[in-house]
């Protein structure tokens, strides 16, 4: 048995704390500071550092709480990231002794060529960390690579278990959800959604982890194939349907949204 805990940092950023006994576990400390306080605060120690992709803001606190606790740093190598100790490759498995917990590594670039997942298929319910690549109702940006390499990402990730609990990087849903209304305005789930992420926002509360199954009833770019989004685009000038022409006009119209 483990715990989840948010510890959020920078402004809309969660830093991911798997703890169990005085074991602990972060994934993506962008800062240090407020992880080190959580861990002192609980009478932590920190066994082991994962990393989903280069990004200052999810790797810029590790040199700092290496410097504390000399642990491992599971991700996936790269030239401007100088703190992965142990590089995951697609298909690999991490093992997590103190928490009974095994994680299945996925490749998922489009946002950044090295970003990686972090699944765990074995847990109930099922629980990924994926970063920045999927967010609640939303994806993330596509900066490096393909914004075809970003969809099939998403749809990897979207066919995990419904009942898996997506730990996502950042507070975006709310302002993810003001876009997916507006592309599509019949989608009652969607309404739902927003009053309750309103809900747990007023109460200061994360609107994550959220389950596939939710991401899959009202996230657009998880619904590419829906009617009302296509026809919405239509309106504003798409003439390819398929399914990546759909995310992409997705992608590209939220860039500016
Ligand atoms: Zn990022």
């Amino acid at each position: 048995m483990f715990n989840i805990t948010a510890i959020p940092a920078f402004e809309d950023n969660y830093i991911w704390a798997i703890h169990h006994d005085n074991q602990a576990v972060v994934v993506d400390p962008g800062d240090a500071m407020p992880v080190l306080a959580f861990l002192a605060a609980r009478n932590l120690t920190l066994n082991a550092i994962l990393c989903t992709h280069r990004h200052h803001d999810h790797i810029g606190g590790i040199a700092q709480l290496r410097a504390v606790y000399n642990v491992p740093v599971y991700g996936r190598r790269h030239e401007k990231n100088p703190h992965i100790t142990d590089d995951l490759r697609e298909g690999a498995q991490l093992r997590l002794d103190a928490f009974n917990l095994t994680f299945n590594i996925m490749e998922i670039p489009g946002h950044l060529d090295d970003h990686l997942a972090f699944y765990a298929g074995s847990t109930t319910p099922p629980i990924l960390f994926c970063g920045d690549v999927l967010f609640g109702a939303g994806c993330g940006r596509s900066f490096e690579g393909t914004v075809a390499q970003l969809h099939h990402s998403l749809q990897r990730l979207a066919a995990l278990p419904v009942t898996t609990l997506a730990y996502c990087a950042h507070e975006y849903t709310a302002s993810n959800l003001r876009f997916a209304a507006v592309c599509e305005p019949g989608n009652t789930a969607m309404q739902q959604r927003i009053l309750s992420t309103a809900q747990l926002r007023a109460a200061h509360l994360p609107s994550v982890p959220f389950t596939l199954a939710l991401e899959l009833a009202t996230n657009p770019f998880m619904r590419c194939t829906e009617s009302e989004i296509i026809h919405v685009l239509q309106q504003r000038g798409l003439e390819d349907t398929s399914e990546l022409a759909v995310f992409t006009a997705l992608r590209k119209w939220r860039d500016k949204f």
